[in-house]
C-alpha cells in the first residue's frame, strides 16, 4: 500500500514552511499539537485531520475511563505515562470544566486464585511507590466489605481491590477544550478534512527558505476533501518535523519511508460495548472490573462495568481479534476496519455471563448492542503484549505505535514526552541533544 501510495500521489514541490505537523487530530495528536504551541509559541504547528471534525475514531470509541496505572510493569512507558497522564488530567479537568468524575473502581475476585492474583498485583504496585514510578492508591476489601459498598455485587465475589484513583471522563469535552486551544492559538492550526497521502525526506540543500539556514525536514503532501467525499485540492507543506499519531493507520504512513525489512505490522483487536437498562445495577457507584485473566489483561481487561457522565450503565468491551484483508505487498488494508464497527447480538451472550458472575441480577433482555472501538496492536493474538512505543526512525520524524488504552489516560503525559523528545532531538534545546531511536519495548513482566 505504500508504494501504491507513492505511486499515485507523485511527490510534488512544498509551497510554505512549518516548524512542525502532528499528524491525526485524535485526543493524543491534539495534546501533543497544544502542548508544541504552548512549549515553543513562536514556531508553527499544524495539526492534520482527514475527517471534518477531531476525535472520529479510537478516541471517541472507547470507554472514557481515566486509568490509575496499576497493570503494567513497572518500567514500561504505560505505567509511567498513565500515572502522569491521569494526575494531569485530573488537573486539566478542574482548571478547564471539562467534565469527569473520580468514581472509584473495584477490581473483583470470584475464586480463591484470583484473590492471590490481585493481592500480588497490589504487592507490585506498592513497588511502584518505592520505585519513584509514582503513586498508585489501592486498598483490598473482603467480600462483605465489597457488597457494603456495592450491594448489586454477588455473594461470588470473595474480595476485590479498590482503587480510588480511577474515573471517567467525557473524552468530547476534553478533545473540544485541546481544539480550541489550539484554533485560539497565534501560531497554530487545526487543518481538519484533510489527509495526508505521502511524506518524504527534504536534504538540506544549503541556502534555506526557512530563516533558519537549512532546508532539511519533510515534505508533507496532503490531500483536502472536495466536500462530496472525492478528493480536492493536492499541496505539499515543508515541516521541520513530523510527528505521526495517526492511530490505527500510522504505520502506512511511516511505512513509507522504511526499507521493507523495518516495516511495522500493527494487529487489530476489536472491542465491542452493550448498553443495559434493567435490574442489578440500581446502587452501582463504582467502575466494576473482574479480576483479569492471567496475561490476559495487556490484550483487554476483561468485561466491565462503566458509567458515562450521565450515569448509564454500560458493559464492555470485550476482545475480538480481527483479520485484515491483505494487499499484495501483505499490508492490512487501509481502514479494513470501518466496515467491522457494527456490534452483533452473537457476542452479546459471552458478555452476559461473564457480568453475570458478579452481578447475579442483571437481566439478559435489559442489554443491547452499543457501539465498538479498534485497539491498534503491535503484537498478535497469543504473542507477548507490546508497549506504547515512541519512536524517532529517521531525523525529524516521530512516530507513535500502539497507542491503544490507557492512551486516553495518557494523552497529556505523552503529549509531554514528545515535547520533551521534539525539544532535544529536533531543536538540540536540551540535554542529551542525540536522536532516542525507540521507547517502549515487550512486556514480559506483565502486572
Ligand atoms: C475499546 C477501547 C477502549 C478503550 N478504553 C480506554 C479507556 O477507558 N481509557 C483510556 O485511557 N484509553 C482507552 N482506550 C485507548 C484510547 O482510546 C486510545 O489510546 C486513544 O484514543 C488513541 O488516540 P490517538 O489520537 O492516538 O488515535 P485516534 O483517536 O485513532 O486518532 C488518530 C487520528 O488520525 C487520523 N488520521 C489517520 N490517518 C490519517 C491521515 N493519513 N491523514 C490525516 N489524518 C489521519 C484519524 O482520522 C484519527 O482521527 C481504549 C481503546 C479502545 C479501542
Amino acid at each position: 500500500m505504500s508504494r501504491l501510495l507513492r505511486k499515485r500521489y507523485p511527490r510534488l514541490d512544498p509551497e510554505g514552511t512549518v516548524d512542525h505537523v502532528v499528524l491525526g487530530a485524535g485526543v493524543v495528536g491534539l495534546a501533543i499539537a497544544e502542548r508544541l504551541l504552548k512549549a515553543f509559541p513562536t514556531r508553527t504547528t499544524f495539526c492534520v485531520e482527514r475527517h471534518g471534525q477531531v476525535g472520529q475514531e479510537t478516541s471517541s470509541r472507547n470507554s472514557e475511563v481515566i486509568h490509575s496505572g496499576l497493570y503494567y510493569p513497572p518500567d514500561s512507558l504505560k505505567t509511567a505515562l498513565c500515572i502522569r497522564g491521569r494526575d494531569l488530567l485530573y488537573s486539566r479537568c478542574k482548571d478547564h470544566g471539562i467534565g469527569f468524575k473520580n468514581t472509584g473502581k473495584l477490581v473483583l475476585a470470584t475464586s480463591k486464585d484470583q484473590i492471590g492474583y490481585l493481592r500480588g498485583l497490589h504487592d507490585k504496585v506498592k513497588r511502584l511507590r518505592e520505585a519513584g514510578v509514582g503513586d498508585v492508591p489501592l486498598e483490598w476489601l473482603d467480600g462483605d466489605a465489597v457488597r457494603r459498598l456495592e450491594p448489586n455485587v454477588g455473594e461470588r465475589v470473595v474480595g476485590a481491590l479498590l482503587s480510588p484513583k480511577t474515573g471517567i471522563v467525557s473524552s468530547h469535552e476534553l478533545m473540544e477544550h485541546l481544539e480550541k486551544e489550539i484554533t485560539d492559538s497565534e501560531t497554530g492550526e487545526l487543518v481538519l478534512g484533510t489527509r495526508v497521502v505521502r511524506i518524504d525526506r527534504a536534504e538540506p540543500t544549503g541556502g534555506g527558505k526557512r530563516g533558519d539556514g537549512s532546508e532539511d525536514g519533510w515534505i508533507v503532501q496532503t490531500v483536502t476533501d472536495d466536500g462530496s467525499g472525492g478528493e480536492g485540492a493536492r499541496t505539499a507543506v515543508l515541516a521541520k518535523s513530523v510527528i505521526n499519531s495517526a492511530g490505527l493507520n500510522a504505520h502506512h504512513i511511516l511505512n513509507q519511508v522504511l526499507p521493507e525489512s523495518e516495516r511495522l505490522q500493527l494487529h487489530f483487536a476489536k472491542g465491542s460495548y452493550f448498553s443495559y437498562r434493567g435490574p442489578g445495577v440500581d446502587q452501582v457507584r463504582h467502575l466494576l472490573y473482574p479480576c483479569p485473566e492471567e496475561n490476559a489483561a495487556l490484550s483487554g481487561l476483561g468485561t466491565h462495568l462503566t458509567l458515562n457522565m450521565d450515569g448509564e450503565v454500560r458493559f464492555g468491551p470485550d476482545v475480538e481479534w480481527l483479520s485484515p484483508p491483505l494487499t499484495d505487498e501483505g499490508e492490512d488494508l487501509p481502514d479494513f476496519w470501518e466496515s467491522k464497527l457494527a456490534v452483533t447480538e452473537d457476542r452479546m451472550e459471552q458478555a452476559i455471563n461473564e457480568v453475570k458472575k458478579f452481578l447475579p441480577g442483571v437481566d439478559a433482555q435489559g442489554f443491547a448492542p452499543d457501539y465498538s472501538g479498534i485497539r491498534p496492536k503491535l503484537s498478535k493474538k497469543g504473542e507477548t503484549a507490546v508497549d506504547f512505543s515512541i519512536t524517532h526512525p529517521r531525523p525529524g520524524l516521530l512516530s507513535l505505535q500502539g497507542i491503544e488504552s490507557p492512551g486516553l489516560t495518557s494523552s497529556l503525559a505523552i503529549a509531554e514526552r514528545v515535547e520533551q523528545r521534539v525539544r532535544n532531538e529536533v531543536w538540540g534545546l536540551g540535554r542529551g541533544t542525540g536522536r532516542v531511536l525507540s521507547e517502549g519495548g515487550r512486556l514480559d513482566e506483565w502486572a
